[in-house]
């Protein structure tokens, strides 16, 4: 028992419950929108094994009208084995090479400016700005992919991005004219630091721009099976806002943009920096007045909405049950994960099939249902393929037309219940 005991306390914690706004640090939180707890959703596993579950309920911060996850996931259970690679998705890449076209032409870049990306991966958008003669820098805690992105020449420190890394940086390299974070900046519990981190690190006229996904299209696009443990935060220009308001930072532009169903880019200068504010930030924070997105009584109609989903679906895959078809779910990534425990679909999936070969032949984290490649839908004779990926419902069923014109059905659960 001693032995058991030590072990344990040496044995970092796996979560804790976040009382204080991650944002604003205010104390009033309030649960917004009830979620059913999950397994780390991208732990798909090569061999089944239990997993804990923790809570993914989303609470709302009175004081800035932040929303957050329930339970805070020890980022090394989330991150440091991290497989996903960005090259992995042929989508992104072109997003970054345009990217940096159009933010080098905002920011002003010439050859020799640093740039530095945080949460960098495997160092794609980096690439893009060193193509274009610039100094880059990547900030990445996953071990392996921080090592190849530097063997590929794109140096990157294998830590999380803090006050401390930011110090180092801009004694090796100076101050960045461009600091960048896509789709990581919600992933973080330290955002303060963060936040202090950028102000260190940038130029006196530099710019930090991030990618988030976009609160109010989470809730008005029914997005909420993208709510998993790696995602913290669920931003809003009001609550982005002041928050870089309160570290010595501006927000001086917001766009929506389609990123992962629906996203802001944010733009941040130092505070009193040289540039104005685009009408665009009043412009969103008044729509989100408008459309009560910081109302409880929002969360609770958009929590209705998913249960009413949840039924008309299950109704469908319980009638397929009943007749005895077999039912594969397609996809196997986080947001099939939460999609899985909300709508209960478990026992409702004989297995599940995806394209990503590095989701192939493993397990489903919580519930341990077989992942095979997408052909194990003609191999396993499927008579119902449940598109759980929803959001590529249209190159899903495109790619398998002849799975429905062999007899097979498609049905799509979000945003509405369709059959194909
Ligand atoms: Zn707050």
């Amino acid at each position: 028992m001693m032995t058991a005991s030590k072990s344990r306390t040496a044995t970092p914690a796996t979560h804790y419950k976040a009382t204080r706004c991650l944002l604003c640090g205010s104390g009033d939180l309030s649960l917004a929108l009830p979620l059913a707890d999950s397994a780390v959703g991208n732990d798909y596993l090569r061999d089944r094994q239990p997993q804990q579950k923790f809570a993914q309920s989303l609470h709302l911060c009175g004081g800035c009208g932040n929303v957050q996850i329930e339970d805070v996931v020890n980022p090394d259970l989330l991150f440091r084995q991290y497989t996903y690679s960005t090259t992995s998705s042929l989508g992104l890449v072109e997003h970054f090479r345009k990217y940096a076209a159009e933010i080098a032409g905002q920011v002003g870049l010439t050859a020799g400016s640093l740039v530095a990306d945080i949460g960098s991966n495997d160092g794609s958008l980096l690439k893009a700005f060193a193509d274009r003669g610039c100094r880059v820098v990547g900030v990445d805690p996953a071990v392996e992919i921080a090592a190849h992105a530097t063997a590929e020449g794109v140096p990157t420190v294998p830590e999380y991005f803090s006050r401390e890394v930011a110090a180092r940086i801009r004694d090796e390299h100076g101050p960045a004219k461009l600091i960048t974070a896509n789709n990581v900046f919600a992933h973080s519990d330290q955002l303060p630091a963060m936040a202090d981190a950028v102000r260190d690190l940038l130029d006196a006229d530099g710019l930090f721009t991030f990618e988030v996904s976009y609160l109010l299209d989470i809730v008005q696009k029914m997005l909420f099976d993208t709510v998993y443990h790696e995602h913290l935060c669920y931003h809003s220009v009001r609550s982005l806002r002041s928050f870089f308001a309160q570290h010595g930072l501006q927000l001086i532009d917001a766009r929506r943009i389609p990123t992962k169903g629906g996203s802001l880019r944010g733009t941040v200068q130092l505070a009193g920096g040289p540039r104005t504010v685009s009408p665009e930030v009043g412009r969103l924070i008044e729509w989100e007045a408008l459309t009560r997105l910081h109302s409880p009584e929002t969360f609770r109609a958009y929590a209705r909405r998913i249960d009413a989903a949840k039924e008309q679906f299950v109704a469908v895959l319980d009638r397929c049950r009943a007749a005895g078809k077999v039912v594969a779910g397609y996809g196997a990534s986080p947001t099939v994960t939460t999609l899985i425990d909300q709508f209960d679909l478990a026992n409702r999936l004989d297995f599940l099939v995806d394209d990503n070969p590095v989701k192939q032949h493993t397990f489903s984290p919580g519930h341990h249902l077989p992942v095979y490649p997408s052909g194990a839908i003609y191999e396993r004779e499927a008579d119902v393929v449940a598109v759980l990926a929803w959001q590529y419902a249209n190159p899903i069923t495109a790619k398998h037309r002849r799975f429905a014109e062999a007899g097979g059905r498609f049905v799509v659960p979000l945003p509405q219940l369709q059959i194909v």
